[in-house]
């Protein structure tokens, strides 16, 4: 994709599901991507050896292609944590091009027995360290006066509510504001900020179903194209909104969900007859 290649990227949580999809799919098109992960290590380890992987088959396609990545911990919700983070990417490749905020955690429970803590821990990650790493990529494309590209990893309970996951409809919600709000104070300035969001994706954050046919045909079964996502395709649609190719694309949030933000239970008509 247009644009891509040489660029450096960070890309939060990206030692799982879709943000390590995407980082390898940054990595594919010849970025450099920074992988920041929190407590799994070796899952991060996993995603740099795929980049590298990735990078390699690159090299052969491109004589020129070919990143770096490198792996930041970072508590995305803790600012001085980011802070550090920012310091050690600029640090290591002395610029930054995209930054893709994908880090998320979903809590569940009966709203009316959710704990303060447990709400105000997803809105720490989901929103505030999304919020954090934003401000500090806008802070860096601003001092090196270049443009640059912040995705905000939102979901389809951005509009559709969510029951029993307060906190992260909450957050998701919040995340629209989030994109168009950073949209429109530095579209003139050169950043674009744009939001995906993913449908029901095979990714770890399921594993209370994926693994599991009965539960895994009655998620498909509301899902219009009767399938949930893969992370690729989240990924694919994450590059393009990173690339040059959507360059005229900013405050948007592209839903990526087999149809699930149309209204499935209208496939049939119930209300008119
Ligand atoms: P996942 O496989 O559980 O991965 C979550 C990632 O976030 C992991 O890399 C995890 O790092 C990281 N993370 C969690 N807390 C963090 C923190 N405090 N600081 C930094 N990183 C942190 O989940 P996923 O399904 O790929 O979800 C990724 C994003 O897509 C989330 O924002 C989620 O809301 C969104 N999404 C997912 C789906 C879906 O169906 N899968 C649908 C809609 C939206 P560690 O591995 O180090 O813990």
């Amino acid at each position: 994709m247009k644009g891509l290649q040489d660029k450096v990227a960070l890309v939060t949580g990206g030692s799982s599901g879709i943000g390590q999809a995407i980082a390898i799919r940054l990595g594919e098109e010849g970025a450099s991507v920074a992988i920041n992960y929190v407590g799994r290590p070796e899952g991060a380890v996993s995603t740099k050896e795929a980049i590298d992987h990735g990078v390699e088959i690159c090299m052969k396609k491109l004589s020129d292609a070919g990143g770096r990545p490198i792996l930041v911990a970072a508590d995305v919700s803790d600012e001085q944590a980011v802070d550090q983070m920012f310091e050690h990417v600029l640090g290591e490749y002395g610029r930054l091009d995209i930054l893709v905020n994908n880090a998320g955690i979903q809590i569940a429970e009966d709203s009316d027995e959710l704990s303060a803590a447990d709400f105000d821990k997803v809105l720490a990650v989901n929103l505030r360290g999304a919020f954090l790493c934003a401000r500090g990529a806008v802070r860096a494309f601003l001092a090196a006066q270049q443009p640059g590209v912040i995705i905000n990893v939102s979901s389809v309970h951005q509009v559709i509510p969510k029951p029993r996951f307060l906190g992260y409809s909450v957050s998701k919600g919040g995340m629209q504001n989030l994109t168009r709000s950073l949209a429109l104070e530095f579209a003139a300035r050169g950043i674009r900020v744009n939001g995906l969001g993913p449908g029901a994706t095979v990714t770890p954050i399921n594993r209370s179903w994926i693994d599991d046919p009965v539960k895994r045909r009655m998620v498909e079964n509301h899902i219009p194209m009767r399938r949930a996502g893969g992370s690729e395709e989240m990924a694919a649609v994450a590059a393009f909104l990173a690339s040059d190719e959507a360059a005229y694309i900013t405050g948007q949030t592209l839903f990526v969900d087999g149809g699930l933000t149309l209204y499935p239970s209208f496939e049939t008509t119930w209300s008119s007859e």
